[in-house]
């Protein structure tokens, strides 16, 4: 099956080719025709399937066959609930959309106001935006939602755990032309299901195969090892393996500074992502990591959102998520569009709750793996070597609505603008 096919013009289709898109991937398959169709749409896929171009190259098909945009309007709006996101999907619309004449734009906060007041003063066909600098340029007047057509959640499951839900009810309220709504999430709890009542009229819903599998073409192991450790495993892992580029998972701010000095120090050359760097520090760091000059990332979960490395080979888990969730996400950093992947848990004794978790979210046991000499003391090994099936599947009918219930969701999250 061809771009063609789904109903791409040949424009798309053959920007599609140019970037090497042989043929659509699954999610593209099932939610393009649907969009072209102008339905509403909830779609439940992973990262990685190829989402931002199921939603971003049907949604330029249709700004193309519309008349021009006037000022301080726009006609699709694209929400996400990161920064990083928002900038690497603008970036999606604007490659995708390269041979057409279409205006589109990304406004997110970290980085100053009037650069984007001004160029909103044109209109913009396709905007791209986080929810609360999307609000603050409302409030400011310079956007106006009057000729909106389509409006793309993407993440929704991320805006709700990121507490943005207010602000996107608040926004639905201001659109008060009738639109196509579609919503992306890489889960499907009872939240995302309310959501998609209060927001989309009669939704098709397309659920891929793959959410909370957590990629057949991923390997997981997992680590059992001392906490005190840690550090030196996963130094031993990265020299031993010499990944070309590997994301490593960390629970705090300064969980990553302190890992990133102990890498350094010890010879690798890392640096990290988190929510207290700078805008500017932060791209300069994937920049840098995306061209593939800097080989080691750390990256706390809110940071890592929407980093899109092609061929990434390996993610480690140096701390395991707070939410079972993010693991899903972590994960599918690699092993993107069909290539294989690592995925590394280092685990110590304290974070049995949080594995247990994660292996009920997944539905399935990952392979434990100690390291030669790094065996974890006696009651980590125990745990992780001698959990029967049992103890982790026996109550799960009484839990099977687990992923819906978000029983491990953290209450103390930030909401960032
Ligand atoms: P996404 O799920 O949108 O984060 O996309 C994951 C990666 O897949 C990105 O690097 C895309 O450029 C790539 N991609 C998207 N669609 C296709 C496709 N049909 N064939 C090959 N790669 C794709």
């Amino acid at each position: 099956m061809s771009f063609a096919d789904l109903g791409l013009c040949d424009v798309l289709s053959n920007t599609a080719k140019k970037l090497g898109y042989s043929a659509p991937s699954l999610v593209q398959r099932k939610a393009i025709p649907a969009l072209l169709n102008n339905e509403d749409l909830v779609v439940i896929s992973e990262t990685g399937s190829g989402k931002t171009a199921a939603f971003a190259l049907p949604v330029l098909q249709l700004m193309a066959s519309k008349p021009s945009i006037s000022s301080k309007h726009i006609r699709a709006l694209v929400i996400t609930p990161t920064r990083e996101l928002a900038s690497q999907v603008a970036n999606s619309f604007e490659r995708y959309g390269s041979d057409l004449n279409l205006n589109t734009f990304g406004v997110y906060g970290g980085v100053r106001i009037e650069p984007q007041i001004t160029r909103l003063c044109g209109g913009v066909d396709v905007l791209v935006a986080t929810p609360g600098r999307l609000l603050d340029l409302y409030r400011q007047q310079s956007i106006c939602f009057e000729q909106l057509d389509i409006l793309v959640l993407d993440e929704a499951d991320r805006m709700l755990e990121l507490g943005f839900i207010d602000d996107i009810l608040e926004l639905k309220g201001l659109l008060a032309r009738k639109h196509q709504t579609i919503m992306f999430s890489a889960t499907f709890f009872d939240e995302i299901n309310k959501l998609a009542l209060s927001m989309l009229s009669q939704p098709n819903i397309i659920k891929i195969n793959n959410v909370n599998t957590s990629g057949n073409n991923i390997k997981q192991v997992v680590h059992p090892v001392d906490k005190s450790s840690k550090s030196a495993l996963l130094i031993y892992l990265l020299k031993t393996h010499r990944w070309p580029q590997v994301i490593i998972f960390v629970g705090t701010k300064h969980g990553a500074e302190s890992l990133v000095l102990k890498l350094e120090k010890s010879g690798i050359n890392a640096a990290s992502i988190h929510a207290n760097r700078s805008q500017h520090a932060r791209v300069n760091v994937l920049d840098a990591f995306k061209s593939g000059k800097l080989s080691v990332l750390v990256a706390t979960d809110i940071a890592s959102r929407g980093i899109d490395v092609n061929q990434l080979p390996c993610v480690i888990n140096f701390d395991l998520p707070f939410a079972a969730e993010d693991y899903i996400h972590r994960i599918g950093r690699t092993g993107r569009a069909g290539a294989s992947g690592v995925a590394i848990t280092l685990f110590n004794e304290e974070e049995s709750k949080q594995l247990l978790s994660i292996e009920k979210v997944i539905r399935q046991k990952l392979k434990r793996e100690v390291v030669s000499g790094f065996v974890p003391s006696k009651r980590n090994t125990k745990l992780s070597q001698e959990e029967t099936d049992d103890e982790l599947y026996g109550n799960f009918e009484a839990d099977s609505n687990y992923p819906k219930s978000r029983k491990n969701k953290p209450s103390n999250r930030k909401r960032r603008r």
